[in-house]
């Protein structure tokens, strides 16, 4: 069959047709043990009973109405994150890059009600936000945005985990009105900021009237070990986006706002024709309640603790290795040199891993592996960084 997608990916051949928690299987009947998750999504791995059952069910009795009508199971939704969050509201969208939308307009207008004519957002270097016209413009990554100026103006990049440049921009520039953060990056290489970074930011965001927002699509939803990244210091974002595992494969994303950004969109502000439908918002229900009875913030803890020491024990003594750092099972492991090669190499050997920032090897397995399944990433992984650096 000729192939009429368009050339933006570059997609490995091996196509998968079937998935059982962290196991996945190929169109050849290959098994794999899954240590990436669709990228942070499946954390409750894949066709989990509850998810696939709340799903089914749904979409036999009612699929989608509009936002035109109340849907009850937004109201739900909301409920249970910004109990989770302590936060006072949601917006339900399709996408993280929608969330992070939502996000800016929200800054936006938060900046215009207190007569900011031309509202800055402070973002990071070495982030990533999406791919839209504004996320790609506040992501700190260059090869995201090349080929698609002109950028959307308002964003100011510093370096991140750098408090003394946002003190500087404070000092500088009165027309901020909020910082977008990922309390740890993503695709920008899982770099963990200092223990009180997110404190500090807090702090200045207090001093200046200014809304902290925190990227959560990747960190959030037990991925670190708490129910989102924040929560290991203590403190609240105004604004805190949500996305990938949030439906574990059903495509939402929901933008959260504490006080200070509630009640600022006002009707026909913003919207999305499919986001927060009842099927989306079903199965994401479905993911919150699994997650609350089997406290998977909790074992996401414990098997980022075990798979951390398990690789720091194995590879101690391997020159090449950098640093192993990460936070719950979310977890890089920096190497001195670019290591691309080591996702077709794992392939073969029946484990999906992802490596990003080049030099990276990222580890975001479903939150639901057994201690077992925790061993095998950690032999395999290590074997196969070993044999690499060896070469
Ligand atoms: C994946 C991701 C996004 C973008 O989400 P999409 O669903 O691909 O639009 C934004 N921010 C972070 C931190 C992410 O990891």
């Amino acid at each position: 069959m000729t192939n009429h997608l368009m050339t933006n990916y570059a997609p490995m051949a091996v196509s998968f047709t079937r998935g059982a928690g962290a196991l996945i299987w190929d169109t050849n009947g290959k098994q794999y043990l899954d240590a990436l998750g669709g990228i942070a999504v499946c954390a409750l791995g894949h066709a989990h009973p509850a998810v696939s059952k709340a799903i089914c069910e749904q979409a036999g009795q009612l699929m989608h109405t509009s936002n035109l009508y109340t849907i009850d199971l937004q109201i739900q939704l909301a409920d249970r994150l910004c109990h989770h969050a302590g936060m006072e509201q949601a917006f339900f969208s399709n996408s993280g890059a929608e969330a992070n939308e939502a996000a800016i307009k929200l800054a936006r207008m938060f900046g215009h009600s207190k007569e900011i004519a031309i509202p800055q957002i402070i973002v990071m270097q070495g982030s990533f936000h999406g791919r839209t016209m504004a996320t790609l413009s506040a992501t700190g990554n260059p090869k995201v945005q090349a080929g698609f100026e002109p950028l959307v103006e308002g964003f100011i990049h510093v370096p991140y985990n750098d408090i003394e440049a946002v003190k500087t921009l404070a000092t500088e520039n009165k027309n901020i009105v909020a910082i977008l953060v990922e309390p740890i990056t993503g695709e920008g290489g899982i770099k963990v900021p200092a223990a009180n970074y997110l404190n500090q930011l807090r702090t200045i965001c207090d001093t200046h009237d200014w809304l902290l927002m925190l990227d959560e699509i990747q960190t959030g939803m037990c991925r670190t070990g708490k129910w989102f990244a924040h929560q290991h210091n203590n403190i609240k974002p105004d604004v805190m986006t949500l996305a990938k595992a949030l439906g574990n494969g059903m495509p939402i994303g929901a933008c959260l706002a504490g006080s200070k950004a509630a009640n600022i969109f006002q009707p026909g502000n913003h919207g999305s024709t499919y986001g927060g439908n009842l099927l989306a918002c079903r199965a994401a229900l479905a993911v919150i309640q699994t997650m609350e009875q089997e406290n998977l913030a909790r074992r996401a803890d414990e098997l980022g603790k075990t798979i951390q020491q398990g690789l720091k024990n194995k590879l101690r003594n391997t020159k090449g290795v950098l640093e192993i750092r990460g936070k719950g099972l979310m977890i890089g492991i920096e190497l001195n040199r670019p290591c691309v090669e080591l996702v077709a190499q794992a392939l073969e050997q029946g484990i999906l891993i992802n490596v990003t920032a080049n030099s990276v090897v990222r580890l975001l397995p479903p939150l639901i592996i057994s201690n077992n399944e925790a061993e095998q990433i950690v032999n395999h992984v290590s074997t196969l960084i070993e044999n690499f650096l060896s070469h």
